[in-house]
């Protein structure tokens, strides 16, 4: 039998915050020709709004997220919301504080959930897609193919994000903090009741304390290339 490559599957890949999952992802996404599925752009989306509208409540959280329609920018590889690129503004201390929040209402959960497996698989159909996020693996998609966890000590975690900070030029940051900010976050997000961060049984837990970014893209590149070859025969 010939051996053959899929065209598209979802690869899942988890992690705690801060360890390096979204630079992954979106190599992994270049590397494999294939598109970006940032689910923690679609909470912070929420959360964007809801500071935006001052809604505090999970009805009216789930009434952004109902009412929210997501995109594909594929030259950015960014998400579109709502038509737009929210960019930066997505990734202010605020927005990524209260995304942690929303994101722990199930009616947020339900409605961004269905979202993602709507996108991920209608562009499966063409590519691969990286999903990115906390509860891909376990929740949105236990089923797939390919599994990662990536993670790493939060000190290291904390160093870096302080580094791409001072990078672009951001006054006034503490190491301190965003280490605190970080374990704040992580703290919430495996503690909630519903789809909490941890690993899947079945994911390739990629501890990047000591690998750089080009390391871990090229072994999650070799490692679903070399499944991917096996298809057919
Ligand atoms: O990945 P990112 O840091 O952008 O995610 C922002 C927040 O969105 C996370 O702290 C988490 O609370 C939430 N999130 C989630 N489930 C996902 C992706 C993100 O709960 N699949």
């Amino acid at each position: 039998m010939r051996r053959g490559i899929k065209k598209g599957y979802i690869v899942a890949i988890d992690g705690p915050a801060g360890a390096g999952k979204s630079t992954v992802s979106r190599l992994l996404a270049l590397e494999l020709s294939g598109r970006l599925l940032d689910t923690g752009a679609m909470y912070r989306s929420v959360a964007y709004y809801a500071s935006h509208k001052n809604i505090t409540t999970a009805t009216g959280f789930s009434k952004i997220a109902r009412e929210l329609t997501f995109g594909y920018d594929a030259k950015n590889q960014s998400l579109l919301v709502n038509g737009q690129e929210l960019g930066q503004r997505l990734r202010t201390q605020r927005v990524s504080g209260l995304a942690s929040k929303v994101s722990a209402f199930k009616g947020v959960r339900q409605t961004l959930t269905a979202c993602q497996r709507k996108l991920a698989k209608a562009w499966a159909q063409d590519c691969p897609v990286i999903v990115e996020g906390r509860d891909i693996g376990t929740v949105v998609f236990p089923k797939v193919d390919y599994k990662f966890y990536v993670t790493a000590d939060p000190k290291v975690r904390a160093e870096r994000r302080y580094q791409q900070l001072k990078k672009q030029g951001s006054k006034g940051i503490s190491l301190k903090a965003i280490l605190k900010a970080n374990i704040d976050r992580d703290k919430q997000d495996s503690g909630r009741k519903h789809a909490p961060l941890k690993c899947a049984e079945d994911a390739i837990v990629v501890d990047t304390s000591k690998m750089s970014i080009n390391q871990v893209v090229q072994f999650m590149t070799e490692h679903i290339k070399g499944r991917i070859s096996l298809v057919g025969e």
